[in-house]
């Protein structure tokens, strides 16, 4: 408990922050998840709050129930309103999330101001504190330990369930869902799970708020309220479980000193401190724009502990359907209309097990659509396309993958801040299966040692085994490529798309990547790559097909596509 922010002799004023700030702070913690690491802007975090609170007014005060007692329930009250409006809430995108928090926010508020049973707008009074047996927890300076006990256990079951395969899940949702969605990950379940974490931590606090204050009103579950969360976890860092700590304390006390000070100053002007408070926090934010922990942490000599995995361990393999007569992926008569633009027109070709397929043509040829239709990014506007026998033209990302289809996009889409180990593992993900729960209590540890073992190979496997700490953002792009290749091999796949892999990368390591196809296509992996290096293509492929405006032109040998006069006018001739 030595991080428990405590000096004994402490003014009562100060207590009373410290208290402040930890309510503060496990609000802001939830929405570090929510919106630093997951992407989603939320700017009704205070509703659940009251959600917390208001459970546990009324239980203990109409029904006489233990506060203890109420516990689970204000966390169970605030965790199913979090899957009602998540449902609803999580879906939408851009502008429009952020705007529907605001929305429910305000409407909650006036909500909790309007029941009857909630007291209207004087709320209720009178909730008991809480006691361990003699010990009644009356005043601020005992109060104290409940509410730091919760934002120490807090902050450690939220890291615990960020370093771990459900936690990778989550913070590649911020790079877009296309990413995790290619390696298994269920995008949408995983930002209801950010959501309503997000929101039972808030009503952890609301609960805390209500046995502290004895008391609950409308006024601190409102709109105004759920913005200031917001700055908060900004101001702190978004993205940082400490983050949300500091931010808190800087926060809570920055408004304490101005509300304090700034009537001297100015001569009792009221209102004046919100606008210092308004400058001061942007002034923060242009000195240290990610947020005050990391540009705290930066400048302290902290040296992250590496970590080791033990790549010994072993990973089972992924169970699928054999291989049916060597056709690894057919394609028949593919078609994909964007409005009026066929970027995919009719398109026919296959795969075959052990087999390097190349599939080249001019930009905007067509390629990276047949990838996407392949893949379920898209679905197409007709024809078949089949894995195995299966057809996967309009199935998800999630099942493809699952049919031994891996893949590389042609825009990067690594998360830059985790390193590349954690990057390559969220390519084993379908072969873990720890959730939430176990993660956040540790028992995932067997589970998450051989995943991240199996990621580490494959970065051995690329060559990339001196960068496996490095954060992927720091990594050139053309190694980024070969991350991504390694995320792609921990899927274990039968058929690896790869998408201008060699784009930005020097001779010698377009020389070690044609070299690792090989190897792979030797050990009974098939690859389709698309390239625009025709001496790297015409040395590695198998076979070649060319695309021209969305249209096959030719298919055949390297030799024979290297003097198809249609390849050279539609395509060889514009390069040469
Ligand atoms: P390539 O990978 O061969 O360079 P693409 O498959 O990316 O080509 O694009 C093929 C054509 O489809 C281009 O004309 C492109 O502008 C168009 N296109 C690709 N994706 C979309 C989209 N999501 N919406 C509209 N048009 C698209
Ligand atoms: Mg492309």
């Amino acid at each position: 408990m030595a991080a428990i922010p405590f000096i004994p002799g402490i003014p009562p004023f100060w207590i009373v922050l410290l208290n402040n700030i930890g309510l503060a702070a496990l609000v802001a913690m939830g929405l570090v998840l929510l919106t630093g690491v997951g992407g989603l802007t939320s700017f009704g975090q205070a509703a659940f709050c009251g959600f917390g609170a208001y459970t546990t007014a009324v239980l203990t005060t109409a029904y006489g129930v233990s506060p203890w007692l109420t516990l689970p329930l204000s966390l169970l009250v605030s965790g199913i309103a979090a899957v009602l409006l998540g449902i609803i809430t999580v879906r939408l995108s851009g502008h429009y999330l952020p705007l529907g928090t605001i929305a429910w926010g305000i409407g909650l508020f006036y909500l909790f101001s309007k029941l009857e049973f909630l007291g209207r707008n004087d709320g209720i009074s009178g909730i008991p504190p809480l006691s361990i047996g003699n010990f009644r927890m009356l005043d601020p300076g005992t109060i104290y330990f409940a509410i730091w006990i919760g934002v120490l256990v807090s902050a450690l079951l939220t890291m615990n369930l960020l370093d771990s395969r459900t936690g990778r899940a989550i913070r590649a949702l911020r790079r877009g869902h296309i990413a995790g969605e290619a390696f298994g990950v269920q995008t949408p379940r995983a930002k209801l799970l950010v959501f309503v974490y997000a929101a039972v931590l808030a009503g952890l606090s609301g609960w805390l708020y209500a046995h502290f204050q004895r008391a609950a009103n409308p006024t601190p579950f409102g709109a105004h309220a759920g913005i200031e969360y917001l700055f908060i976890a900004v101001v702190g860092g978004a993205g940082y479980v400490w983050g949300a700590v500091l931010g808190a304390g800087i926060v809570v006390i920055l408004k304490e000193i101005l509300q304090s000070y700034l009537p001297y100053v100015f001569g009792g002007q009221s209102q004046l401190e919100t606008i210092v408070f308004g400058i001061l926090l942007v002034v923060l934010l242009q000195l240290a724009p990610t947020g005050v922990w990391p540009w705290l942490t930066a400048r302290l000599p902290l040296k992250p502990a590496r970590k080791e995995p033990d790549t010994s361990l072993p990973l089972a393999k992924r169970e699928r359907a054999p291989a049916s007569a060597g056709t690894l992926l057919q394609i028949e008569k593919a078609r994909k209309q964007f409005g009026g633009v066929i970027a995919v027109n009719d398109v026919s070709f296959d795969v075959q097990a052990r087999e390097i397929v190349a599939l080249i043509g001019p930009n905007g040829a067509g390629k990276s659509t047949t990838f996407n239709l392949i893949t379920g990014v898209l679905t197409t506007t007709g024809g078949t396309i089949s894995v195995l026998g299966h057809k996967v033209d309009n199935a998800p990302p999630q099942e493809v993958v699952k049919l031994g289809v891996a893949r590389t996009f042609q825009h990067v889409k690594l998360v830059p801040d985790m390193t590349v180990l954690e990057n390559v593992a969220i390519g084993a993900h379908l072969r873990g299966s720890s959730g939430a729960i176990s993660s956040m209590f540790r028992l995932d540890r067997a589970d998450e040692a051989k995943l991240l073992a199996e990621a580490a190979r494959q970065i051995e496997r690329v060559g990339l085994g001196d960068q496996i700490d490095q954060l992927a953002g720091s990594l050139s792009l053309g190694q980024q490529r070969i991350v991504e290749i390694a995320r792609a091999l921990c899927v274990d796949p039968l058929l690896l798309l790869l998408d201008e892999p060699a784009a930005g990368l020097r001779h010698m390591e377009k020389q070690r990547l044609a070299a690792l196809l090989r190897q792979l296509r030797d050990g009974g992996m098939s690859v389709l790559l698309v390239e625009h290096d025709m001496g790297f293509v015409m040395d590695l492929a198998d076979r070649v097909v060319v695309l021209d405006f969305g249209t096959k032109i030719a298919e055949g040998t390297p030799a024979a596509i290297k003097t198809n006069p249609d390849v050279i006018k539609a395509y060889l001739g514009a390069t040469a």
